[in-house]
C-alpha cells in the first residue's frame, strides 16, 4: 500500500543519500591527497628558489669586493696617478659598485630568512654600545646631507636580552632611510623606556618626503618602491628584512607619516626576548 512504498521511497533516499556522502567522502580524501602533494611540491619549489638567491647573491658578493678593492687602489693613485675627472669617474663606479653590494647582501639575508635559516643570539647587554655605533653612522651621514641630527635618550635604559646584532640591523636601515628620504631638515633618534609594557621604544623621524596613506601598508613588501630615488640606492628590500628582524625579536614595527611632513617609524622591543 501507500504506507510501504512511502518507507521503501525514504529508505530509497536514505540510501542515495548514504551513497552520495560516501563519494563526496572519497572525493574529499583524493582532493587532500592531492593538496597535500602541491603543498609539498611548492615548499621544495621554494626552497629551491630560497637556495638559489642566496647562493647567487653570495657569488655575486666577492667579484663586487674585489671590483671595489681595486678602485681604491686606483683611486689612491697605487697604479699610476689618476686625473680629477678619471677620479670623478671611479667615484661614481665606486657608489655604484657599494649599491650592488647592498643589494647582493639584502637579497642573500632575504632568502636565508625565507629558508629559514636565521638564527637570533641572544645575550644581555646595555644600549651604550649599539647607541655610539649607531652615532658613527649618523655623523658620516650627516657630513654628507647637511641635515641636523637630534638624539634623544633617555636616561637610565634598562639592560636588553635580544640580539644586540639584528637590533643594530634594524635601526641603521631605518637611519639610513631617513637621510635618503630627506632633503631638508632634520632626522631625530628617540630611544624611550616603557616599564608598563616590559618594553623598549625606538623611533627614528624625519622632515622628509614622507609616504602617501596609500603606500604605507605596501612599503614592508618585498621589492616595493614607492618612487625610486635619484641616487638609485637600494631595491625596496631594506624594510622587509627590517620587519622580519622585527619578528624574530618578538617586537612591533609602526610606521606614521604625512606627505610632504615627513615619516616616524618606531619600534617596540620587548626587555627580554623568550626563545
Ligand atoms: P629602498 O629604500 O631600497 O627603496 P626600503 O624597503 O628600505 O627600500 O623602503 C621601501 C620604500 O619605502 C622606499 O622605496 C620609500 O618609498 C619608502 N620609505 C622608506 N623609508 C622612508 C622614509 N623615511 N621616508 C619616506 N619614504 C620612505
Amino acid at each position: 500500500g501507500a504506507r510501504e512504498s512511502g518507507f521503501l521511497m525514504s529508505v530509497a533516499e536514505w540510501l542515495a543519500i548514504a551513497m552520495e556522502n560516501g563519494r563526496l567522502f572519497q572525493e574529499t580524501y583524493r582532493l587532500n591527497e592531492e593538496l597535500k602533494r602541491l603543498n609539498q611540491d611548492l615548499e621544495k619549489v621554494t626552497q629551491n628558489k630560497s637556495q638559489f638567491f642566496a647562493r647567487l647573491s653570495h657569488e655575486m658578493r666577492t667579484p663586487l669586493s674585489v671590483i671595489i678593492g681595486f678602485i681604491d687602489f686606483l683611486n689612491a693613485g697605487v697604479f699610476g696617478s689618476v686625473t680629477e675627472q678619471q677620479k670623478s669617474i671611479l667615484n661614481k663606479i665606486q657608489i655604484q659598485s657599494q649599491t650592488l653590494l647592498k643589494m647582493a647582501n639584502d637579497v642573500l639575508n632575504l632568502s636565508r630568512i625565507e629558508a629559514g635559516a636565521i638564527y637570533v643570539e641572544v645575550s644581555t647587554f646595555p644600549l651604550d654600545t649599539i647607541i655610539a655605533s649607531l652615532q658613527g653612522l649618523t655623523e658620516d651621514l650627516q657630513r654628507k646631507s647637511k641635515l641636523r641630527v637630534v638624539w634623544d635618550v633617555e636616561p637610565d635604559l634598562p639592560h636588553l636580552t635580544t640580539d644586540p646584532g639584528r637590533l643594530e640591523e634594524i635601526l641603521q636601515n631605518l637611519i639610513v632611510n631617513a637621510f635618503k628620504y630627506t632633503s631638508e631638515g632634520e632626522v631625530r633618534i628617540r630611544i624611550g623606556n616603557r616599564p608598563q609594557s616590559q618594553s623598549v621604544e625606538f623611533l627614528v623621524e624625519d622632515t622628509g618626503r614622507g609616504i602617501a596613506p596609500e603606500n604605507i601598508p605596501k612599503i614592508f613588501d618585498g621589492f616595493h618602491q614607492v618612487a625610486p630615488t635619484a641616487t638609485g640606492q637600494g631595491v625596496g628590500l631594506g624594510l622587509t628584512i627590517v620587519k622580519k628582524y622585527v619578528e624574530l625579536l618578538k617586537g612591533e614595527i609602526r610606521v606614521q607619516s604625512e606627505l610632504g611632513k615627513g615619516s616616524t617609524f618606531t619600534v617596540t622591543l620587548p626587555y627580554v626576548l623568550q626563545t
